[in-house]
């Protein structure tokens, strides 16, 4: 954890749909990178992964735009 000195937003979070394993034991999430069209299986255990809501920081770096 670091804090600048210089006026930043503080990190926001936002709920961000990703993919999780549905299998309990496994604790495998990836972000929605792909389309909610396909079901991505795990890479881990190949359980179906569900949809599901996470609060993740907002990308918010201007770099790719
Ligand atoms: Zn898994």
């Amino acid at each position: 954890m670091y804090f600048s000195k210089k006026t930043m937003e503080p990190l926001q979070e936002e709920p961000t749909l990703v993919w999780m394993c549905s299998d309990e034991g496994c604790l495998c999430w990836m972000r929605n990178n792909f389309s909610f069209e396909e079901t991505p299986t795990c890479p881990i255990c190949h359980s179906a992964m569900v949809k599901n809501t996470r609060m993740l920081p907002v990308l918010s770096n201007n770099t790719s735009m």
